[in-house]
């Protein structure tokens, strides 16, 4: 690595990215190319010779952005936003620059001790119990993604379980709680720990509920399961479900899992962002009586791709579960037992430097200017609801609480609302002005629209409106 062409080359990156953002709204939103494209563009063998920084940036222009679906575009509103900033560039190019890897403390300290103390600034900005912070009793790690977090907390639980039980021959006996709105991402951990599949329960939701869980259907799933010979091991709850924003009752969840005495994890994926606003903050409430929460900053917290926040009440149980050593590692401050070894969080040896990234995300803007983030997001999307509310060809599907608004055309009879809003859907994604996503929930399709690019303002929603509108016009509905 020579610092002169280190520093030419990253800053003709540079203004390359920030050409791509001056121009970004000129792109379909949603990639058009068809499955292979990229194999009729790019040679099928690598280069023996080096290329020159000028030609591969061509090519990134002319094969690779056609082939992008633009996350970061002003009229993305679809899944749930990845949004970038400047603050979050920054810190992702300090970590890959400096590329080290803080696998254990000594094998680079910084990296330990900037995440662990990132992690009780994350933690008190959403007034999490000291029992989750290390200033407290717990503490926490940054993984990529939420699917590493609950495996590693499901692998905890069922370690600590297991030797309670007295044997791992006892894992048949084990069983997983979740709703049916529940990321498929628990089930998938729950395979990957060895939960037997009938173990797995989905407890049904419904539109007297908005989807969120019943803790009734929750303690009827546990009792007959515990009459059955089974351990309930692992209860998961979210504030702010996937499909449409639902939130589990924490309290209520939390109090049956205490009685159980099972794990009980917050999936905040996408909503824990939200909740370092004191508006938002009551659903964490009962957040004490969990025994780990997960959010994703990379979601809705201006953090670039990727970062996943989990903290734990008893970091020992995971560790105990993930801890694994060899001698080249060893070494006098793993010993002495005062220094966290992040290795032993989580499924890989090697690990990034994240924290930089959240820590900068932190520092560039402070909370003051995050919580406005999430405000005007909250606020666009609530200007976007007035409109579909406004409008009596359409209805609202699942009532907001966050920046996500479940919509759909009202059909004239109810078998043909998936037809009809499909149709909507295909229509405004193919224009290539703006990109949604669906849900199905209690057998009603919708579409989802996910506010919270980090470019979007409130002419995007308006006009995401108006191209809705016009779209409507032709789904064979007569208004
Ligand atoms: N949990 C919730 C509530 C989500 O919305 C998502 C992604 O949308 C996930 C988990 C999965 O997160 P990850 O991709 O970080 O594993």
């Amino acid at each position: 690595l020579d610092p002169q062409s280190f520093s030419d080359e990253s800053k003709a990156v540079v203004d390359f990215i920030a050409e791509y953002y001056r121009n970004i709204e000129k792109y379909p939103v949603q990639s058009k190319v068809q499955p292979g494209y990229l194999s009729e563009k790019l040679p099928d063998t690598a280069p023996y010779a080096p290329e020159s920084l000028d030609d591969i940036l061509k090519d990134v222009s002319e094969s690779i952005l056609p082939g992008l679906t633009h996350w970061q575009s002003p009229n993305f509103f679809a899944y749930f936003q990845a949004n970038a900033s400047t603050a979050g560039f920054l810190g992702e190019m300090l970590c890959s620059g400096l590329n080290v890897v803080g696998f254990n403390w000594i094998s680079s300290p910084a990296a330990t001790e900037l995440e662990s103390i990132v992690m009780d600034w994350m933690g008190k900005m959403l007034k999490l119990p000291s029992s989750f912070l290390f200033s407290g009793t717990g503490g926490g790690v940054l993984h990529g993604s939420t699917c590493e977090a609950v495996v590693c907390t499901l692998a905890a639980a069922r370690d600590k379980t297991l030797e309670k039980l007295g044997g791992s021959e006892n894992i048949t006996r084990l069983v997983v709680y979740a709703s049916d709105q529940t990321h498929v991402t628990v089930k998938k951990s729950a395979k990957l720990i060895g939960i037997t599949k009938s173990n797995f329960r989905v407890i049904p939701t419904s539109f007297s509920t908005k989807f969120s869980l019943s803790p009734e259907n929750v303690q009827a799933a546990i009792e007959e399961d515990i009459k059955a010979g089974l351990v309930p091991l692992y209860l998961c709850g979210t504030i702010g479900t996937t499909a449409c924003g639902a939130v589990d009752p924490i309290m209520e969840l939390g109090k049956i899992a205490r009685e159980y005495k099972m794990w009980f994890h917050i999936d905040a994926a996408y909503a824990g962002s939200a909740c370092i606003c004191p508006e938002f903050r009551p659903y964490l409430d009962g957040v004490e009586l969990a025994d780990s929460i997960s959010m994703n900053p990379h979601k809705w917290f201006l953090t670039n791709m990727d970062c996943c926040c989990l903290w734990l009440k008893q970091t020992k149980f995971l560790v105990d579960s993930l801890s694994s050593n060899s001698e080249y590692l060893r070494n006098n401050a793993s010993e002495s037992n005062s220094v966290v070894d992040y290795k032993d969080w989580q499924i890989a040896l090697s690990r990034r430097f994240r924290a930089l990234k959240l820590w900068i995300v932190i520092r560039k803007h402070g909370l003051a200017n995050l919580m406005y983030h999430i405000r005007s997001d909250v606020d666009m999307a609530r200007r976007f609801e007035a409109l579909v509310v406004a409008d009596r060809r359409f209805e609202i599907v699942v009532p907001r609480k966050f920046a996500l608004v479940c919509f759909r055309l009202k059909p004239e009879l109810e078998s043909e609302g998936s037809k009809l809003n499909r149709k909507l859907l295909d229509a405004v994604n193919s224009s290539g002005r703006a990109f949604m996503t669906h849900g199905v929930v209690g057998g009603r399709f919708y579409i989802r629209v996910a506010i919270g690019s980090t470019m979007t303002e409130e002419h995007h929603v308006d006009d995401l409106w108006m191209l809705i509108k016009e779209k409507a016009q032709n789904c064979s509905y007569s208004n």
